[in-house]
């Protein structure tokens, strides 16, 4: 889908992002300025506003979510429709045997780790809720919903973020995965060092406060898609990339080509 001619990627739209506790300390103004450089560069590019790929409630998301780690998508939806098809109410799952639900998923990476991580997850949450439902997310804050689910042992920053954007909860937290973070770490918005999970606040923080939830689910996106179909593992296209001259990485390689 094109973007929409004059669309304001800098975004007005309202979002419901409430924040508690401290704020983060203020992105380096020139990588903010960079971040949101990329973002207007990629955005033509693989066409913003982009449609979201799923509308499951918030609790099928996070399964979905887990599913995926390390798993290729195809894979990891087949194994939640399978999931699903088994377990049609997920307080099913609470009390199957484990080889059962690993047997479901088969199809996915560490399908043995997976399978009793997911059932332990559930049964955390339940306890904690008295009912198997994350709907009640949506009153909360984004930071607040973020830390009552990294608060599961088992949900890191990737996880609890897909819940709040990709769930019909579309509430404005901003997923990292691994293509989305090689793009950055090439790009210098993180440092080499910065992992996964520690660069969730910093490159939050880089883009405006304001922006919404579509806004940061395109933001995510359009990167994860660069990394993806350009900014390739292994032999990225730096000559045909649209950020070669905001990219150390790529002016280096092809400095040196
Ligand atoms: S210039 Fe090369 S390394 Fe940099 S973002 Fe583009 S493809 Fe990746």
């Amino acid at each position: 889908m094109p973007i929409a001619p004059g669309h304001d990627l800098a975004g007005a739209r309202p979002n419901r992002s409430r924040r508690a506790g401290a704020e983060p300390s203020p992105p380096d103004a020139g990588l903010a300025a960079k971040a949101l450089a990329v973002h207007r560069r990629l955005c033509p590019v693989y066409g913003c506003p982009i449609p979201y790929f799923h509308s499951l409630d918030p609790l099928s998301e996070l399964v979905s979510s887990l599913l995926s780690h390390r798993t290729r998508n195809a894979d990891s939806g087949r194994a939640f429709k399978a999931l699903r098809a088994r377990f049609p109410d997920w307080s099913a799952l609470l009390d199957a045997e484990i080889p059962e639900i690993e047997a479901t998923i088969a199809g996915v990476t560490w399908p043995e780790l997976k399978a009793p991580r997911i059932q332990a997850i559930l049964r955390r949450i339940a306890e904690r809720r008295g009912s198997l439902s994350l709907d009640f997310l949506r009153e909360m804050s984004v930071d607040e919903a973020r830390a009552w689910l990294e608060a599961i042992p088992g949900i890191g920053p990737k996880t609890s973020a897909a819940t709040l954007s990709f769930s019909v909860l579309r509430m404005p937290a901003l997923p990292v995965d691994s293509h989305h973070h090689r793009v950055a770490q090439r790009l210098g918005l993180i440092g080499a060092k910065v992992d996964v999970g520690p660069s969730h606040p910093i490159l939050r923080a880089q883009l405006p406060a304001d922006w919404s939830a579509q806004d940061l689910y395109d933001n995510h996106e359009v990167l994860m898609l660069h990394g993806q179909q350009v900014c390739h593992h292994r032999n990225p296209a730096c000559r045909a990339c649209v950020l070669l001259d905001l990219c150390p990485t790529g002016q280096a390689r092809l400095g040196s080509a």
